[in-house]
């Protein structure tokens, strides 16, 4: 009964979804990314690593293979058409390929969901991973991280017509959507257990979760959240004030000391340039936040 009552009102929602993101007739076109206005990366001639054995792999290969998320808007998405990859992660992902000597179009981009990333880092699936990927103490005895090369903060995204959910401290008995394996996931499992938590490979799942009634939010990195919201804004909004401190990494194999040097100082030299910033306002920038200062980047001691 309640299913069937409410099955009408979630159509709806998927309808207009599908109509924000095809472009409605007499509104105005929603913000793409802009690919004209990305910057072109200058491969480094000449440039060897030898002492990193990730990136003496890729010389023989020919090309980087980097992990990447498929279905976040403005940081990693992929067109289902094409098959090409885009957004800030993406971008990152490109510009520190052509800092370590590989042309950017050559990187061969792997989907690869929040709860496996350590995986395919250690068994060598992936080079490096970028993809909306928090620095933190316990991955770090798993897997390195360069950078980091952008701050986000846990959030929460609700329906629009949603009243009673303005922060984490409303959740009591609400459902909550996450993805597995995710810093989120696991700080609602923490510190607010009366949460009724549901987990999903990924967040768009939990998304269509909550325009047809079976969750009542989803919880995850503000940046993530805004870009879901941006492109459904009458459907979605993102409450609250950021509740966490989620540094973006670049994932790469544990140990391997000498590409992750490589890539902070790649790093630091497109943040430098302007790179990072032209990369930012193309992609991420669109769905309305101004280009913040990139954080400083963390050259930990190896362990
Ligand atoms: N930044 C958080 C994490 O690394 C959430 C986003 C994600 O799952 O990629 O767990």
């Amino acid at each position: 009964m309640f299913r069937i009552a409410r099955a009408p009102r979630a159509v709806c929602l998927l309808l207009a979804l599908l109509a924000a993101a095809c472009g409605r007739e007499g509104s105005p076109p929603g913000k793409g990314p802009a690919p004209e206005k990305l910057p072109k990366y200058q491969v480094r001639e000449g440039f060897t690593l030898p002492a990193s054995r990730t990136w003496a792999r890729a010389r023989k290969r020919g090309h980087f293979v980097v992990g990447a998320k498929e279905d976040q808007p403005y940081l990693g998405e992929k067109d289902p058409a094409t098959g090409i990859y885009s957004g800030f992660d993406i971008e990152i992902a490109r510009m520190l390929s052509a800092s370590l000597g590989f042309p950017p179009k050559t990187i061969e981009f792997r989907t690869i969901a929040s709860a496996n990333r350590e995986t395919a880092l250690q068994n060598g699936q992936i080079d490096y991973y970028v993809g909306t990927y928090t620095i933190n103490d316990n991955r770090k005895k798993l897997v390195g991280f360069a950078g980091p090369y952008y701050l986000a903060g846990q959030s929460l995204l609700v329906r629009r017509d949603e009243k009673g959910i303005h922060g984490p401290e409303d959740l009591d008995g609400k459902r909550v959507c996450s993805a597995a394996g995710s810093t989120p996931y696991q700080r609602i499992r923490s510190d607010y257990p009366k949460a009724v938590l549901v987990a999903y490979d990924t967040y768009s799942i939990c998304v269509d979760n909550l325009l047809t009634y079976q969750v009542d939010a989803v919880t995850t990195d503000d940046a993530i959240l805004i870009g879901y919201a941006a492109k459904a804004p009458r459907e979605l909004k993102v409450v609250g004030r950021p509740f966490s401190k989620e540094p973006y990494g670049i994932g790469l194999p544990h140990g391997d000391t000498a590409l992750r040097l490589a890539l902070d100082d790649a790093l630091q030299a497109r943040e430098s340039n302007g790179d990072w910033k032209k990369a930012y306002d193309a992609t991420l920038g669109l769905s309305g936040v101004p280009a913040p200062h990139p954080p400083a980047i963390d050259r930990y001691p190896a362990s």
